[in-house]
This record gives structure tokens, sequence and C-alpha cells, in this order.
């Protein structure tokens, strides 16, 4: 029953989340921090589901304690804090939100390609040191210039609809073939769209293949007085490269938001003991640095709360993986299980050949109206639709399931 689900929410968990558990009737605790390990293992031991943020640190030694654990939310996009291995080889579900801030990153590059534009962060640092600097050599409209997009994902594609309204080209280049926004181009290579645009956006994935994708190779081929923005990954440019790209001239002006090794935390100093180019690059012209804000706005924190906390009821309500990042994603349409005499199987298994012929010997006494079933890696979920069961019948169930060697968890709700 929904009254007996334990929750434990971490982290400050934004109230939409919150709002959308409350109102299942689980039984919600709320802290507004993360906790101490000993204090997360006390706590993890009997809540059925966990939701943090990036510092609450998932580990097997303490996921090892969580006997209770069906399912992890993580309210915010990165997934690293959490084993995520360790929670499927357990039959834990994990969430994450992905893309509730693309627009948010979208629109902080459209500020930053006018503020690149007219050199507003030179002249703004300018005048908090005193300074008034008239100037209009080299600053530009963005009318009718050609933005360039590499990665035309949630970002890039939101992006280039923005742009468009503002008066500007839009070219592309992603690795697969994408229907085009408004009236965008798609262009067949890399060095296509670096030799035709006057400002460069990166929103590729951190990938082995995107690493260093923007090197000193791809800095010549980008026009003369052209602009970067990266707000994707910090290992996508190489900032030496950049850094000589800016003092030869090369590109005008570089907004970048994402850096490798960026500082574990607010107040923390960002010079050359994390990469050995920092101080190089905060000595530059026109180039702006953001603490990897892109997506940090108000309304994509409760877009956050809204898609994680959806996705966490659906899991314990119905079973549905969809988005899980860790398990296979299984998905049931019609939900039955309130009828009388209905009940929803939830097998997870290990991945090993004979496993589903036991499961249906075990299901094949009851009418199974529908059955669906899928694996990643060494990990398999099966969720069925029985009925003509009774509360006997179901225990029974519960307990030949449980009986084959291959189960990781059962549930079966009804
Ligand atoms: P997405 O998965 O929706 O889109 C990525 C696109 O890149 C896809 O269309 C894919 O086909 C394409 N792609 C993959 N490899 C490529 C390659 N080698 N060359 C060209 N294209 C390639 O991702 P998204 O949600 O748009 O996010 C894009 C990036 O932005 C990610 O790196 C993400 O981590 C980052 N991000 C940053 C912030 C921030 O705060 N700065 C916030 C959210 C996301």
């Amino acid at each position: 029953a929904t009254e007996d689900i334990k929750i434990l929410l971490l982290e400050n968990v934004n109230q939409t989340g919150r709002d959308i558990l409350a109102a299942q009737g689980y039984q919600v605790e709320f802290l507004k921090t993360s906790l101490p390990e000993d204090q997360l293992i006390e706590k993890i031991r009997d809540v059925h589901v966990i939701g943090i943020r990036s510092k609450t640190k998932l580990t097997a030694r303490v996921l090892k304690e969580a006997k209770n654990l069906i399912v992890i939310g993580c309210f915010c996009i990165g997934t690293n804090q959490v084993d995520l291995k360790f929670a499927a080889d357990n039959g834990i579900a994990v969430f994450n939100s992905p893309f509730s801030n693309s627009r948010s990153v979208a629109e902080l590059v459209i500020a930053e390609i006018v503020v690149l534009a007219r050199q507003l962060g030179d002249r703004s640092n300018e005048m908090h040191n005193g300074t008034w600097n008239k100037v209009s050599n080299k600053c530009w409209e963005v009318r009718g210039k050609t933005l360039g997009i590499i990665g035309y994902g949630h970002i890039g594609s939101q992006l280039s609809v923005l742009a468009e309204a503002m008066g500007m080209n839009v070219i592309y280049y992603d690795v697969v073939n994408l229907m085009a926004m408004g009236t965008a181009r798609q262009v067949p290579t890399l060095e296509d769209l670096l030799r035709e645009a006057d400002f460069v956006t990166l929103h590729v994935p951190e990938l082995p293949e995107t690493q260093n994708m923007m090197g000193p190779k791809q800095f010549d081929q980008m026009k003369e007085g052209s602009y970067l923005i990266n707000a994707s990954r910090g290992s996508v440019v190489d900032i030496p490269a950049l850094i000589e790209a800016s003092r030869a001239g090369k590109i005008a002006g570089a907004a970048l938001d994402v850096y490798p090794n960026e500082p574990s935390g607010n107040g923390d100093y960002f010079h050359n003991d994390l990469n050995t180019w920092a101080n190089d690059l905060r000595t530059l012209k026109n180039i702006i640095l953001t603490p990897h804000i892109g997506g940090s706005t108000e309304e994509a924190q409760s877009a956050i709360g809204i898609e994680v906390g959806q996705a966490l009821v659906k899991y314990v309500n119905e079973g549905s993986t969809l988005g899980a990042v860790n398990l296979p994603e299984v998905n049931l349409r019609s939900l039955t299980i309130d009828e009388p005499d209905h009940a929803r199987v939830i097998y997870i298994h290990q991945n090993v050949p004979g496993v589903l012929r036991k499961v249906n010997e075990i299901l094949g006494d009851h009418n199974v109206d529908k059955q669906m079933t899928d694996s990643r890696d060494d990990v398999a979920y099966l969720m069925a639709d029985i009925s003509n069961v009774d509360t006997q019948t179901i225990k029974d169930l519960y307990a030949k399931l449980e009986s084959l060697s291959s189960r990781i968890m059962t549930r079966i709700l009804y």
C-alpha cells in the first residue's frame, strides 16, 4: 500500500518533487542537507526510495545496507555519485533528469552570443575598475551572422529556434541526420561548419569521440574573428589551443561554462592548481568564464523535481522503468492492477539462459494478459499483468519467483 512506502529525500530536493511524492500518500522524510556516510547508512536501511542530488555518494558500501531500497532518484543531471552497476545488480532502479534544463542552457548561449559580439564582459570589467572605454571597433550586431551548432540535440535544436528569431542564419553539424528547425541547415562535416560560422557553439555529449573535438586544427579552420562557445562538457575543447587562437587574434572571443577538473564547491579558487592553463585563461580579452551555470535556473530546478518525482511514482506504483539509467526500459501501458483479481508481477533477474522458461512455468497457471521483458548487460526486467489471482495465489507466486536462483528482486503490485 502507498502509505507503507518510505521515502528519504536529501539535499533540499525541489519542492515540486516533494509535493508529487507527498500527494501519493507515501511517508516522506525530507532533509535540507546530505548526510555523513554513517548516518546515511543508518537511514537508508529501512527506506524504499531515496532522493538525492550530487553530493550524496551512494557507493556499494552504502547500498549494501539498503535492504528495502527499490529505487534511487537523482534530482539532477549527473549520476556519477551512484554506483549504477551495483544498483542494477541488486535490482535498484536509478532515475535522473537529463533534459529539464535544455532551455536554460539555450538561453544562456543566446545571451553569450550578444555579450561576445559587443565585448560586454570587458566593458563591464573596465567600468567596475573605474574606466570609461567607449568602443565600437569590432563590435557587431548578431542579425545576419551565421551560428554554427555542433550537436543538434535537445539544447542545440532549442538554440536553433531562438537564434533564428534574432535574425541569425543557423547551420549545424551532427553525427546523425536530423530534421532542421525553421530554416536551419545541416552541413556534412565539422570542417564545413567551422569554415562558415561566425559563432560556433558546442552541444555534444562527453564521449571518447568528442574529447578535444576543438583542437589546434579546428581553430585553424574557423573564420578569422569568429567566436567559440562551450557549455557542453569541459573535455570537448582543448583549452591551450583556445588560448593560442585567442592570443593570435584568430578568434575574437569565447565563452566557457565548463572545464576539465571543475572545482568541487562554491568559493573554491579557479587557478593553476586545477589546470595548468587556468591563470592564462583568466588574462584573455573578451573571454566570458562562468562556473557551469548553463542549467542553473529556478525553472530548471522545478522541472527536475517534476520529472524525477513523476518517474519515481511511475516506478513505485506501476513498475515502469522508462527513463531509468541502469536498467532495461520496460513499460506496460494499461494498468489493471486496481481491478479485483488482477496483479502486476515485476521480476528483476540475472540475464542468464532458461530463466524466462522457469518464470513462465510459474506464471502459466494464471491468465497472463500482457507481458514485456528486456535486458541490459547482466540484468533483465520482466513485467507481466495477470488475472484470476487472489491474495493466497499472489503469496505463492511471490515465494516461487523468489526461490529461483537467478532472482534479483520480485515485486507484485495488486
Ligand atoms: P543531446 O543528447 O540531446 O544532444 C547531443 C547531440 O550531439 C545529439 O544530437 C548527438 O547525435 C550529437 N553528437 C554526438 N556525438 C557527436 C559528435 N561526435 N559530433 C557531432 N554531434 C554529435 O544532449 P543535450 O541535452 O543537448 O546536451 C548537450 C551537452 O550539453 C551535453 O554534453 C550535456 O552534458 C551538456 N549540458 C551542459 C549543461 C550546463 O550546465 N552547461 C547543462 C545541460 C547539459
